[in-house]
């Protein structure tokens, strides 16, 4: 098992508190946004600034060490969960968000029938739909 401080250097990111606390929060799981994150992070360390935190999940999304997804109409929001190009399937009513495993597991998994010259590295893939509990509710108003 890596620490999460090899994690950082074996990405060339300087360790800091910070850093370490947000990946910390991060390794929790789910889909988190910024404001989320924060709170987690203050619960760790004494304080820190959303800015900071931005910075950080910039610094770790670029080196790869967090993904950024971003669902039409709802705030950025980061995972741990990277390098399987798995999708997300996202609910129309509450906004809950869920992974769904990419069938065939590297990116891209789409190939259009051209290009139009572009060397294409990402089909962003997500799925929209009702999820259980607003089904449920859904069932019951009507
Ligand atoms: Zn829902
Ligand atoms: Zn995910
Ligand atoms: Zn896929």
């Amino acid at each position: 098992m890596s620490s999460a401080e090899d994690l950082l250097r074996s990405r060339g990111l300087r360790v800091t508190r910070p850093r370490l606390a947000v990946l910390d929060v991060l390794a929790d799981g789910g889909h988190l946004e910024v404001e989320e994150i924060t709170r987690r992070v203050r619960a760790r360390l004494d304080s820190v600034s959303t800015q900071a935190v931005y910075d950080v999940l910039g610094a770790l999304s670029r080196a790869g060490l967090s993904r950024r997804i971003e669902p039409a109409g709802s705030p950025a929001r980061y995972e741990a969960r990277v390098g399987d190009n798995h999708h997300h399937v996202v609910c129309r009513g509450c906004g809950e968000i869920a992974d769904i495993d990419c069938a065939v597991g590297e990116t891209p998994c789409l190939d259009p029938d051209t290009a139009h010259g572009f060397e294409i590295d990402e089909a962003e893939v997500t799925f929209w739909g009702l999820c259980p509990s607003c089904r449920a509710r859904r069932a019951a108003d009507a």
